[in-house]
């Protein structure tokens, strides 16, 4: 087979041969796989236009590009598929429920609570956990922990209903981002003195895309102006058409402040479970789910509670959770109780984890600590190079210069870790929510929850700076000393919106032009004129660059700035009145302050605007 040369360069061709390759992959992977020479395939890039280096990871589109050249039918990874793959060469299917139908028990709905702000969500959260929580032995002080499960009885029988405690719409599509299909049901609360409002409708638009069955809780029926037949009607134009009208929606009409109907909402949620869905998992299998919340905690390390979707979860069992392993060494109901097993739709505080993972990242048990370890690291590495391809924007040499030399474009790039994965997430929302215009772009390239690492601040300098904010966590010594050596900017903050106004601050600071101080020249005052009514008059000689008329001004008295500030507001030389005298000639110049003394020096400068980086 002869190599052709493309500009020159000598590569392999492909005929059409398939190459295998994960997001991130950088043209030496390629060059790997195609028996190529990486520094042959960066010269290629170079003369279609794109300048990487072999090293780097690159887009989806540059791996094409090169595919498409040298006749390559490049297959780019998605990273659930890789994470299948990486499962599956563990002999691990991940989703699936083991053996057949004679495996499968029902299970519990899981709900989330969604509707408009202030509608009522956190009460009616509040409200359920507070009547319903499953009791312990404990007698149970209960506990936030990202989700709860409640019992009820219907129709004579004990039925139990899980909660995402964690109300409104972002969590929801957070998970449902990364893929984790935790919700069976959405609890849609709209209170019934307000009726329909925006995020209702976004309520319905994301359960409706999630292909989720909804119950309408109309709140705050005790409110004088209630009005929860005007919500049933308002609703039926969304679709939702409540079971008195003739429709399939249960409405329940409920006061989350008076404690009232919460028994008839969770039959509702109940019914309408055993109508529409098939709740059923095997839980004789190693257990899988979600993580749902997870945080560091000082005495006991990572702590992240998990939802169980399928299997059971016992103590002492190898998990892996996202990036992070380790051996449940202990289980956590909501009120405190430890647990020995969990079953499918349980949500368990589970300790003894190696490292936080991430809300939305699934867990499973698997056989021993080595493999656990094995996944993890995987994952953890493939995550390191995902990190760095977002850090890298593909730049065409043409953008690079265009951009270099208008000095236009203006990205902020944004390290984040947080001590919960919850507000890690709530700040990345509120800080892409920022308006600052077309012209500034904010991109997240990392978030975390956990101290900042040297990790964090290689991260930063990989990517030219991005800032790294720390929300109620601190660095690490080593990578506050690596950041302070190569100026790596690391911002704390222990409140949302004061981050929130400081980047947004500094984001529209970047829109405003910067200024710098230009000296003009200086003058020595060998004589001081008194005039009356007016400031006295130096007698000068200019020592360097100019003195100009109006031009700003400071005293200096033995390198001690005495006043800064003024303006030479009259400058004269012998009787006339001039614009501008320049060194080695004397002049009379006024600044409008009235001590100055003999030996002291006018400095003379103005400020200019500085061309954008
Ligand atoms: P969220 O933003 O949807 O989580 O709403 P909240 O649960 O924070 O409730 C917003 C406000 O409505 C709070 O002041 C609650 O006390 C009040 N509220 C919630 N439910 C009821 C209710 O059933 N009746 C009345 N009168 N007020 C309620």
């Amino acid at each position: 087979m002869q190599a052709p040369a493309i500009g020159g360069i000598n590569a392999p061709r492909g005929n059409g041969k398939v190459v295998r390759l994960p997001q991130g992959a950088s043209l030496t992977d390629f060059a790997e796989k195609i028996g190529a020479n990486p520094a042959s395939l960066v010269a290629i890039m170079m003369h279609l236009g794109e300048m990487v280096t072999a090293t780097q990871s690159v887009t989806e589109e540059t791996l094409q590009l090169l595919g498409e050249e040298l006749d390559f039918n490049v297959q780019v990874v998605s990273p659930e598929d890789e994470d299948r793959e990486l499962l599956e060469s563990f002999d691990i299917e991940f989703g699936e429920d083991e053996g057949g139908e004679e495996h499968l028990v029902i299970r519990p709905p899981v709900v989330t609570v969604m509707g408009h702000v202030d509608h009522g969500k956190t009460k009616l959260l509040d409200a359920i956990r507070n009547a319903n929580v499953v009791a312990g032995e404990a007698g149970g002080i209960t506990q936030h922990i990202g989700a709860y499960q409640v019992e009820t009885v219907v129709d004579g029988h004990d039925r139990r209903i899980t909660f995402i405690d964690t109300p409104g719409h972002e969590a929801f599509t957070a998970m449902r981002a990364r893929g984790a299909e935790t919700t069976d049901l959405v609890v849609l609360v709209i209170a019934a003195d307000d009726g329909v409002k925006p995020q209702t409708t976004e309520a319905i638009d994301h359960a409706t895309a999630a292909g989720v069955p909804i119950v309408v809780a109309v709140n705050k029926v005790d409110k004088e102006g209630a009005d929860p037949q005007r919500v049933r009607a308002q609703l039926t134009e969304y679709g939702l058409v409540a079971e008195e009208f003739g429709g399939q929606t249960i409405f329940v009409d409920v006061s989350a402040k008076m404690g009232m109907g919460i028994d008839s909402l969770l039959e509702a949620i109940v019914l309408t479970a055993d109508a529409e869905l098939d709740l059923r998992a095997n839980p004789d299998m190693p257990a899988q789910g979600s993580a749902i919340e997870a945080h560091l905690d000082k005495g006991r390390g990572p702590v992240a509670t998990v939802l169980v979707q399928r299997g059971t979860l016992r103590i002492g069992d190898s998990i892996v959770c996202g990036g992070a392993y380790g051996r449940v060494r202990a289980m956590l109901d909501e009120s405190g109780n430890i647990l020995h097993e969990a079953l499918p739709s349980r949500p368990v505080q589970v300790l003894g984890l190696t490292a936080v993972p991430g809300a939305g990242d699934n867990f499973l048990v698997v056989e021993d600590d080595r493999v656990a370890r094995q996944i993890a690291d995987k994952r953890q590495a493939r995550k390191r190079n995902a990190d760095l391809l977002k850090s890298r924007p593909k730049q065409s040499l043409e953008e690079l210069f265009d951009d270099l030399k208008r000095g236009e474009r203006q990205e902020l790039l944004l390290i984040l870790k947080g001590d919960v994965s919850g507000s890690v997430e709530a700040l990345e929302d509120s800080l892409l929510k920022i308006d600052v215009g077309n012209e500034v772009n904010l991109r997240v390239i990392r978030r975390g929850v956990g101290a900042i690492t040297q990790d964090d601040v290689n991260l930063s300098l990989a990517s030219d700076g991005a800032v790294i904010i720390g929300f109620n966590v601190r660095p690490e010594r080593n990578a506050q000393e690596l950041a302070d050596r190569e100026g790596v900017d690391i911002r704390f903050y222990s409140v949302i919106y004061q981050a929130i106004e400081e980047i947004e601050a500094a984001l529209k600071g970047m829109l405003k032009p910067e200024f710098e101080e230009v000296q003009l020249g200086t003058a020595q005052i060998r004589a001081v004129f008194k005039v009356p009514k007016i400031n006295n008059i130096a007698g000068c000689m200019v020592q360097s660059g100019t003195i100009n008329r109006n031009a700003k001004a400071r005293l200096v008295r033995q390198g001690v700035v005495i006043s800064d500030n003024l303006t030479v507001s009259s400058l004269r030389r012998e009787k006339d009145d001039v614009t501008e005298v320049r060194e080695g000639f004397e002049c009379g110049i006024g600044i409008g302050y009235q001590d100055i003394k003999i030996d002291d020096i006018i400095e003379c400068y103005e400020m200019r605007e500085k061309p954008r980086a």
